[in-house]
């Protein structure tokens, strides 16, 4: 059953939702974005917005200072781009 592992994987999204851009740059981790208002994504380079923003800043904030390069909207989310998530290796 996939329901088993459900809330693992929500609590592991909340965890990494607040991981900063040095987290991921550390991890070599790019950060994937959103826009809620037309459905158009894409990954940015984490070396690119660290230069912007610097290691501290919240990846969940990135994508309020982004806007929609398809429909200019500023209604966009960002979230670590795990290269497979789903198939994450489990480190206990
Ligand atoms: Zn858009």
């Amino acid at each position: 059953m996939a329901g088993v592992k459900r809330r693992d994987l929500a609590e592991r999204d909340r965890r990494l939702g607040a991981a900063t851009l040095g987290d991921l740059e550390i991890q070599g981790v790019d950060v994937f974005c959103w826009c809620n208002r037309c459905g158009h994504n894409s990954t940015l380079a984490t070396g690119r917005l660290v230069a912007e923003l610097g290691r501290g800043h919240p990846v969940p904030e990135v994508g309020a200072r982004l806007r929609c390069s398809r429909c200019a909207g500023k209604d966009v989310a960002t979230r670590p781009a795990w290269p497979s998530l789903g198939q994450v290796a489990r480190h206990g």
